[in-house]
């Protein structure tokens, strides 16, 4: 496994926030910073977030850890110097990992939140996005997530090259020509582990972010199923181009969120295919074509539309007169076909939640700390059976120190 330094937050990178799937401007990029070891009294208030999260008083804590209550007081205000061994026994007792303490936030994130014009819009999304990077980082430095290097492709520079991208990539993963069922296991055969989560009507729509050689990507559960997929394309087009490592790009900020958002179309709904279902339906009535489109590749129906009108098989007319009435439940079930939801929150790559069961059978994580990184996917008693003696758990108690 990698023998990476103690660095554990990502090194540089890129994080963008995905606002509509379709506005032009979408993504806010900025480039990430060193990781930083904090000050005594940044490290004191992250020990005292870290323990009022826990729930636990200052007293239970020094308890915990063998220190006398003042000493506690003293150590999150910045008062009193922190040994490495205590830190080991506090980050054990606040069930935290060590470097989630000393190692600085995402600057990225960070910057977005100061910089944020829009008050609370994806603070929530950002914190989300920064926690998913920060377990990430720490899975790849314990050595417990596999990763590699995943090819990087020019970004695209028109309409013609989204769709070659967009084909080449599916090549790349494999895919057959129709519908992609279950894009986030797609997106983590090529490196992007995708989490959905729960983060209300107000947050943005995806963030993504590179840690490693690993791209992790936040969409916001609570929106529509198509539209969860349509960010995810469109953040796997961030992850695939890797244009963060790019210093001046060709294309505007702008234009290159149009492009990806082509490439998503198309990475989604591939021209052939697409034709395909249209041919199979078009004796029926448009709409019933348009509305097998959304179905088959599960996308929203304003996404099925758009791209029947970019590969020109309906016009821009007939486009405004379909997405003026959205498509009705009904109009699914008089298909003979079912409405497959993805991304339902709260939701894990399987190959990342894997390797934490595995890790947490091997005892390398705390029952507390694995519920955690599967984001309450699983709770304790669901998971696998652990038998430990309290020899063994000492001897794990013991390895621990430095
Ligand atoms: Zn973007």
């Amino acid at each position: 496994m990698s023998g990476r330094s103690a660095a554990a937050v990502p090194r540089r990178g890129g994080t963008r926030l995905l606002q509509s799937q379709d506005s032009a401007m979408m993504c806010d990029n900025r480039t990430m910073g060193q990781a930083v070891i904090r000050t005594q009294a940044d490290l004191g208030r992250r020990i005292a977030q870290a323990r009022e999260d826990s729930g636990k008083t200052q007293s239970e804590l020094a308890d915990l850890v063998g220190l006398d209550r003042t000493a506690v007081v003293r150590l999150e205000a910045g008062n009193r110097k922190v040994s490495a061994t205590e830190l080991v026994a506090i980050a054990s007792a606040l069930e935290r990992p060590i470097d989630w303490f000393v190692a600085e936030s995402p600057p990225a994130v960070i910057s977005r939140r100061q910089s944020s014009a829009v008050g609370g819009l994806s603070r929530r999304l950002d914190l989300a996005l920064e926690n998913a990077a920060r377990d990430i980082a720490f899975l790849i430095e314990q050595g417990i997530l596999p990763h590699q290097g995943h090819a990087l492709n020019s970004a695209p520079q028109s309409f013609e090259d989204a769709e070659i991208l967009a084909r080449s990539v599916r090549t790349e993963a494999r895919l057959p020509e129709g519908p992609i069922h279950d894009l986030q296991v797609v997106c983590e055969q090529l490196g992007l582990l995708a989490f959905s989560l729960a983060l209300g009507p107000d947050s943005g729509d995806a963030a993504y972010v590179e840690v490693s050689d690993l791209g992790v990507a936040v969409v916001n559960g609570t929106t529509d199923s198509g539209r969860r997929r349509f960010s995810l394309a469109h953040e796997l087009g961030h992850h695939v181009v890797g244009d963060a490592f790019e210093p001046e790009p060709r294309l505007g900020a702008s234009e290159t969120e149009r492009m990806l958002n082509v490439f998503a179309a198309h990475f989604l709904m591939p021209r052939s295919a697409v034709q395909n279902t249209w041919d199979e339906f078009r004796s029926g009535s448009a709409r019933l074509a348009a509305t097998a489109v959304a179905v088959r590749f599960r996308v929203s129906w304003s996404a099925a539309c758009n791209q029947l009108r970019d590969l020109g098989i309906i016009d821009g007319r007939e486009r405004g007169l379909l997405v003026e009435d959205d498509l009705r439940k009904g109009e699914v079930l008089e298909l003979g076909e079912r409405w497959v939801p993805e991304l339902e929150p709260p939701s894990v790559p399987p190959g990342y939640a894997q390797a934490v069961v595995n890790a947490y059978r091997a005892r390398r994580l705390t029952r507390v700390r694995t519920v955690e990184l599967l984001h309450g996917t699983v709770n304790e008693s669901e998971l696998p059976a652990i038998e430990e003696t309290t020899l063994e758990r000492l001897r794990r108690e013991l390895e621990v120190e430095p």
